[in-house]
């Protein structure tokens, strides 16, 4: 009976972890119990002052009378820590368990530092935004990092990648965990991107969801029954490598004609440089497309269309409902997602393609920070179970 309680006790705290704010109502249909075992435990939350009340409107729902009254964790039950690295950027936040961030910090980074001088940074990083919201270390429960490569579930080293050569056999999560004494869990971009928008941003309330992250690589984060899939060894979601044009040229991973061979922002911007016998940088290209020039807007249509194409196969294989796209190449807007979206209904089986929602992202480059967040909140049996640190790595 008591482990019973326990177990609908953790279901609703889990619920709040991932949510941040519900209404009681929100609650029972999240966790599907009822509504006074759900207002049993609330009423106990607050007893106990884990949770708190406020007033609200819950996302969604409209009310004639007064508004429902809504839950959260409070910030003494623990704090996330969000780490995010980029090919040349490193950026830290801290937020509560309610999803404020509470301070957040931001660098330029040497495009080939080493992991030594990236981890260093990192606990520089954290003693700063832990000073600057004035919160106690011990509160914090774990930390979320993102860094732009793929990473081995089994061994958890970071793999090959040319944005990050410096981290390549790093066990990233192992020693950002020893430095830091918490304990760290490690993602790549795409899959804290597509965490992100699941829980702040533009697939809030779904569960199945492909986010395509296009920039100057290509690759996916995958959600299923509202949980990241990984596949066997961390490899799922590699879209980027999809052969579009077998013979086309050849990939940083030895094959020819992938996606990212043809509709990242690295390789559009190298077409349209060829084009005007000047080099042209992938940030400058998204400034071209933004002044409406010709023939940037023609390439980035060439890539909605190439990333459509491999976005209509992932759908016939996994009919999510929505497809979020973001990364770099995002903010071309409709310049890229028409002819993304035409591609989609052109080649994937109607089934697959009828309901299917294919927007933008809308967390910019911030997403991955976020993200880095919500594993914390997702991950937080892992982090709340009394192990020693770094066991939960
Ligand atoms: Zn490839």
């Amino acid at each position: 009976m008591a482990s019973l309680r326990e177990g609908n006790r953790k279901r609703v705290i889990d619920a709040l972890r991932e949510r941040g704010v519900a209404s009681r109502a929100e609650l029972a249909r999240i966790t599907g119990l009822s509504r006074s075992t759900v207002s049993t435990i609330v009423a106990d939350l607050l007893e106990s002052g884990l949770a708190g009340e406020r007033d609200g409107q819950p996302e969604g729902e409209a009310h004639a009378g007064r508004p429902p009254v809504m839950v959260s964790l409070n910030s003494s039950a623990g704090l996330a820590l969000g780490i995010d690295f980029g090919h040349r950027h490193l950026r830290v936040a801290v937020s509560d368990l309610s999803h404020t961030v509470l301070a957040e910090t931001w660098r330029e980074l040497d495009v080939d530092h080493s992991a030594e001088e990236g981890l260093e940074a990192v606990v520089e990083f954290v003693d700063e935004v832990l000073a600057e919201a004035r919160v106690d270390r011990a509160r914090v429960i774990g930390a979320g990092m993102g860094l732009p490569a793929p990473i081995d579930r089994m061994t958890g080293a970071v793999q090959a990648s040319s944005i990050l050569p410096g981290w390549v056999g790093v066990d990233a999560a192992a020693e950002a965990s020893a430095r830091l004494g918490l304990p760290v869990e490690v993602e790549n971009d795409a899959n804290l991107g597509a965490l992100a928008e699941l829980v702040w941003g533009a697939a809030v309330g779904k569960s199945e969801v492909a986010y395509i992250k296009a920039s100057s690589g290509i690759g996916a984060g995958l959600i299923s029954g509202g949980r990241l899939q990984h596949g066997v060894g961390g490899t799922a979601g590699e879209i980027g490598h999809t052969v579009i044009a077998e013979g086309g040229p050849v990939c940083r991973c030895g094959n020819r004609g992938c996606l990212e061979t043809l509709a990242s922002s690295r390789a559009i911007a190298e077409l349209l440089s060829a084009s005007r016998a000047e080099q042209i940088s992938p940030r400058r290209m998204l400034e071209l497309c933004a002044a409406g020039d010709a023939a940037t807007l023609r390439l980035i249509g060439d890539a909605g269309r190439a990333i459509g194409i491999a976005v209509a196969n992932l759908c016939n294989l996994l009919n999510p409902q929505c497809v979020v796209v973001g990364g770099d190449l995002s903010v071309a807007g409709e310049a890229l997602l028409g002819p993304l979206r035409e591609a989609v209904q052109r080649n994937a089986i109607p089934s697959a393609a009828e309901d299917l929602e294919i927007r933008a992202g809308v967390l910019g480059e911030r997403a991955e920070l976020l993200g880095a967040l919500a594993l914390v909140m997702q991950e937080s049996d892992r982090f709340t179970t009394p192990e020693p640190i770094g066991a939960a790595a």
